[in-house]
């Protein structure tokens, strides 16, 4: 993963538990999908009577302490991990979002994009101040559950957005999560002694000690509270479009999509892309750590030796000091660093998860060979990206996709690799083990589930309300 990679979106965590630390339940679901957002994090508790929200930039441990958590008390919580997919990264742009009337509060967290941002914000009106396709939701919410509560108000606004959303919310009392009538981005639900908690992927309830129930279903809208878990459906599913990029990339491999476990998946896009791609090497190495999981598949099928040949540093958050350009020229490299004794004089497979710009893996291989691989043979776990996304992942034009306009040859001359090769899209599917009409592939085929407005792209709000950006 290197500065180029698509940006991970959001992690989403809510917890009804009464007796419990919910803030400290929270902080540690939050803490196992940091990788989802990097840029903020936040946390609102409440006891019954007040919603209480911390929130700051920076990484899940950097933005609470001790101190902090323990000035959180309550029976239910939500939080939310960032990464801005829209608006800019302020403080006022982290979540979860918090709106109150002085009698009803509601707090939100949000993960995806959604695109119909610019009718949302002519309802807000100018006066709204977001920047944030979440703070107009979470606007509007607060408008109408001064009459109607936040259930009803819910239900009654969630048929109308569109695109990708999951949210977690709250008042007072309740905690709810909410899955777009496509599910796009993950969201399940798991058990507690006393209650129940929801989180954006499944490593995070097991990081709680929940069992895992179920996912909430695309259109659905659950409420937890001293009812138990209760369900409404705010809109039909018209089809399934789940992220295919979830499998590749975004989640951790211990994570379960749709019952499949990421880490058995990507093996699999590795056996498969040994099988579509095979090349005559001396050692099949990752580029740490998403790609861990595949180059292990493609050693165990093309008989190949699995070995070590980078090593990352996995704790450079998005608030890190980064080296000057001098320090830079000089090859001081943050994240990856090669294992020159492992790697030097052979023919290596190098796999990874997705090439987007092309310039993080041009170094990687440049790494490589200076550190004396004989040759480089790159395989990505998935095919060419080409169309941007609009659902949450942050790859947002075409300019920024080197295989927009470049084709497998110019990208392999371009990143001076011995050879490369992409999982065809067949591929990528069959190793999920569910049919293609349940997925969105629209970054690979152009295919979008969701109709896009020509207008949509992560600025299109501030663009249209003129806000400072920063
Ligand atoms: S366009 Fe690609 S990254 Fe975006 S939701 Fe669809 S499959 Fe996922």
């Amino acid at each position: 993963m290197g500065a180029e990679s698509p940006k991970e979106e959001c992690g989403l965590f809510g917890v009804w538990a009464p007796g419990e630390d919910v803030a400290r339940l929270t902080y540690l679901g939050l803490f196992a999908q940091q990788h989802r957002g990097q840029e903020s994090a936040g946390i609102a508790v409440s006891d019954g009577q007040n919603i209480l929200v911390y929130k700051d930039l920076g990484l899940v441990s950097q933005v609470f302490n001790e101190a902090t958590l323990t000035t959180l008390h309550g029976d239910l919580a939500i939080g939310h991990t960032r990464y801005s997919t829209t608006g800019s990264t302020t403080w006022d742009n982290a979540q979860p979002v918090f709106k109150t009337d002085g009698e009803r509060s509601v707090a939100l967290g949000h993960n995806g994009n959604l695109v119909n941002t610019r009718e949302l914000a002519e309802r807000v009106g100018r006066s709204g101040g977001a920047t944030t396709d979440t703070d107009l939701v979470t606007t509007l919410l607060a408008r109408e559950m001064a009459s109607n509560g936040l259930e009803d108000s819910a239900m009654q606004l969630l048929p109308t957005l569109e695109g990708a959303f999951c949210f977690v919310l709250m008042d007072e009392r309740s905690v709810y999560a909410a899955r777009d009538p496509h599910g796009v981005r993950p969201l399940s639900i798991g058990r507690l002694p006393n209650g129940f908690c929801v989180a954006s992927e499944t490593c995070a309830l097991d990081i709680v000690g929940a069992t895992i129930v179920r996912d909430v279903e695309p259109g659905e809208l659950v409420r937890i509270d001293d009812r138990g878990l209760r369900s409404s459906r705010f809109a039909e599913a018209p089809r399934r479009a789940h992220c295919i990029f979830e499998f590749v990339y975004l989640a951790r491999p211990d994570t379960r999509l749709s019952g499949v476990s990421v880490h058995e998946a990507r093996r699999e896009m590795g056996r498969l892309l040994a099988r579509e791609h095979p090349t005559e090497a001396d050692m099949v190495i990752a580029v740490p750590s998403t790609a861990n999981s595949a180059a292990q598949g493609y050693a165990e099928e093309s008989g190949t030796p699995y070995g070590e040949g980078l090593v990352k540093n996995n704790y450079v958050g998005r608030t890190f000091i980064q080296p000057s350009q001098s320090l830079r020229d000089r090859g001081v490299k943050l994240k990856l660093n090669p294992l020159p004794d492992s790697v030097r004089g052979k023919r290596l497979v190098v796999v990874d998860d997705s090439i987007v710009r092309g310039t993080t893996t041009r170094q990687t291989v440049q790494t490589l060979r200076e550190a004396g691989a004989a040759q480089i043979h790159v395989r990505i776990t998935c095919p060419p990206i080409k169309w941007p996304c609009f659902y949450g992942i942050d790859m947002s034009t075409r300019q920024e996709l080197v295989a927009s306009d470049l084709t497998v040859e110019e990208i392999r001359a371009f990143i001076c690799a011995d050879s490369l090769g992409y999982l065809s899209l067949e591929g990528l599917v069959a190793a999920t083990g569910a049919p293609k009409e349940e997925f969105c592939r629209a970054c690979f085929d152009g295919e979008y589930p969701i109709p896009v407005p020509d207008s949509a792209g992560k600025f299109v709000l501030e663009d249209r309300l003129k806000l400072p950006s920063s």
